[in-house]
C-alpha cells in the first residue's frame, strides 16, 4: 500500500538510522538524519576498527533495498570456528550446514558505505547536530552545541530515535508515566587489539574462521578484516583475580598474555600499546516498553532493546526491525497507529527473547565451556544433530542462519535443553553417548 510523504526525522547516523533512512526514502518520504558526531566519512581512520558479524537476518534486511551484493564486496565469510586452546593444534567446527557462514564487516566501513548510500537516495545528513529535547506529542526536536547553549527547532511529522544505548529520545519517553526501563551491565569488560597483516597483506590466521581463545573466566576472539588485518577483542572480568584491573602495567599486560595467549602474543605486534591505549568498554542489557509515542515517535535498533554481544546480533536485530516495520508500512499505508501499535507488539518478545539468549551465552561461554558434563551433552547433541538433521536445528542456527522468530529459537531452545536434562540423567551416560538407547530416549521425549 502506498503512503502519503511524510516530512520524517532520524536521530543516530549509526548503521540503523542509516538503513532506515534508506528504506523510508524508498517510500518517498522526506527524511533528515540529525547526528551529535561529525560526519564518520570525513575522520581520519583512527587505526582501530571494530568489526561485526552480519548473518542472515542483517543480509535480508539489506536485500530488500538491494545492498546485499554492495555491501558482501566489504565482508568476509566465516564458515567456522577455529578454537585455540593451549597445547593442543587450533581445531575447527563448522558453524552449519554447507554454504552457511557469517560474514566479518568493519563497523566503520559498513557506517560509511551505508551514509553514502542513504545520500545518494536523497538523505539529508546534519551532523554535529545533537539532539537535547524532544516534545513527543507534537514531534518537535530541539538541538544544539550544548544543553545550555542556543538550540534550534524542527517540527516534524515522524520521528524516529535510532540514537542507540544511551537514547536521549528513550531517556524523553521514560518520563511518561508507565514506562518500563531496566539496565544490566555484566561484570566482564572488553578491549580490542589488532592483528597486523603479514608484510605482503595476508592474513597471519586462517582468514574464514571465526577464532576463539577460550580461557574460562575470560576469552579472546579475532575476526578478519579486508586489509589483512584481524580486530581481536579481550573480554576480561572488570575486577579480580585476572581481571583488567590486575593489567595495571606494560609488564603485567606482557606476563598475562605469555601465560594465557602464548601462541597470539608475537601477533599482536603492538601489545602494550593497544592494551593502554584502547578503551576498556562495558556491555550492557538495555530493556524498555513501549518503544512507540502514539503515531509520533518510535525507538529502533540498540535504542529500544541493547544486548550483550556473544550471540553478534544486535545490528541483525536492528535490521530485522527495519525490515519489519518496513513489512508493516507495505500493509497498512497512512495508518502510522496501527503501523505502530504492531511494530512494537511484535517486536518486543523477539527483542527480550535475542537479549536473554545473548546473556546465556555469555554465561555459557565464560563459565560452561569447561565443564565436562556441559561437553558431552553438547557432544551428543551433535551426535543426534548429524543423524537427523530435520528433527535437531541448534539453537545457533535458529538464531544465526534461519529468519523466523527470535522468540521461536528461545522457546525451541528451552524445549531442547529439558529433553538433554533427562538424557544426562540416564545412568552411565559417560559410556554410551552415542548408543542407539541414547537415539531413542531423544527420539522419544522428542514425541517421534
Ligand atoms: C563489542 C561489540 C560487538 C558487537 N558485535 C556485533 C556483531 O558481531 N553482530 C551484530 O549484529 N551486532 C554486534 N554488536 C551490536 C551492534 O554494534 C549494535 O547493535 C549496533 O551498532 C546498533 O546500531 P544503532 O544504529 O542502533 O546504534 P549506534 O551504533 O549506537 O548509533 C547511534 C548513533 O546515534 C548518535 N546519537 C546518539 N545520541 C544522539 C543525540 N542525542 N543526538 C544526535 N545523535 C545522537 C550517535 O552518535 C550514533 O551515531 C556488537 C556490539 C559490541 C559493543
Amino acid at each position: 500500500m502506498a503512503q502519503t510523504p511524510k516530512n520524517i526525522a532520524i536521530i543516530g547516523s549509526g548503521l540503523v538510522g542509516s538503513l532506515l533512512a534508506i528504506y523510508l526514502r524508498k517510500k518517498g518520504h522526506t527524511v533528515t538524519v540529525f547526528d551529535r558526531r561529525p560526519d564518520i566519512r570525513t575522520i581520519k581512520f583512527s587505526g582501530r576498527s571494530i568489526n561485526l558479524a552480519m548473518s542472515n537476518r542483517g543480509w535480508r534486511s539489506l536485500e530488500q533495498v538491494g545492498l546485499e551484493a554492495k555491501i558482501k564486496e566489504i565482508a568476509i565469510p566465516l564458515d567456522k570456528r577455529a578454537m585455540h586452546v593451549n597445547d593442543k593444534p587450533v581445531y575447527f567446527q563448522k558453524y552449519g550446514k554447507e554454504g552457511e557462514a557469517i560474514w566479518s564487516i568493519s563497523r566503520g566501513i559498513l557506517n560509511k558505505r551505508m551514509i553514502d548510500l542513504a545520500e545518494e537516495e536523497g538523505t539529508e545528513f546534519r551532523f554535529n547536530e545533537k539532539v537535547w529535547d524532544i516534545d513527543l506529542p507534537t514531534a518537535r526536536l530541539y538541538t544544539g552545541e550544548s544543553e545550555k547553549g542556543e538550540w534550534k527547532e524542527y517540527q516534524y511529522d515522524l520521528v524516529f530515535g535510532c540514537d542507540g544505548a544511551f537514547s536521549r529520545v528513550r531517556h524523553k519517553m521514560q518520563r511518561q508515566s508507565r514506562f518500563d526501563y531496566s539496565q544490566d551491565f555484566i561484570d566482564v569488560g572488553y578491549k580490542e587489539l589488532t592483528i597486523p597483516a603479514n608484510e605482503d597483506g595476508t592474513h597471519k590466521l586462517d582468514k574464514n574462521s571465526f577464532h576463539i581463545w577460550p580461557r574460562g573466566q575470560f576469552m579472546l576472539i579475532a575476526m578478519p578484516n579486508v586489509d589483512g588485518s584481524f580486530t581481536c577483542t579481550l573480554f576480561l572480568p572488570f575486577e579480580g583475580e585476572v581481571s583488567f584491573e590486575s593489567i595495571a602495567t606494560e609488564d603485567d599486560a606482557r606476563a598475562f598474555f605469555k601465560e594465557y595467549f602464548p601462541n597470539v602474543r608475537k601477533d599482536i605486534e603492538d601489545l602494550t600499546k593497544d592494551f593502554f591505549n584502547n578503551p576498556t568498554s562495558a556491555m550492557v542489557t538495555m530493556k524498555c516498553y513501549p518503544w512507540t509515542y502514539w503515531n509520533k515517535v518510535a525507538l529502533i535498533g540498540d535504542s529500544a532493546h541493547a544486548i550483550v554481544p556473544f550471540y553478534g546480533q544486535g545490528m541483525n536485530a536492528g535490521f530485522e526491525d527495519i525490515y519489519m516495520l518496513d513489512k508493516l508500512m507495505d500493509a497498512h499505508g497512512d495508518d502510522w497507529d496501527t503501523i505502530f501499535s504492531t511494530y512494537q507488539k511484535e517486536r518486543k518478545p523477539n527483542a527480550d527473547a535475542i537479549a536473554e539468549l545473548s546473556y546465556r551465552n555469555f554465561v555459557e561461554m565464560s563459565s560452561k565451556t569447561a565443564d565436562p558434563k556441559f561437553l558431552l551433552q553438547k557432544k551428543i547433541e551433535k551426535h543426534f544433530a548429524a543423524k537427523h538433521p530435520e528433527k535437531w536445528v541448534p539453537v545457533y542456527s535458529r538464531v544465526t542462519f534461519s529468519e523466523r522468530p527470535y522468540a521461536e529459537a528461545l522457546a525451541i531452545g528451552d524445549q531442547q535443553e529439558k529433553i538433554m536434562k533427562e538424557v544426562m540423567g540416564m545412568p552411565h551416560i559417560e559410556e554410551k553417548w552415542d548408543s542407539q538407547e541414547v537415539e531413542h530416549k531423544i527420539l522419544e521425549l522428542l514425541g517421534e
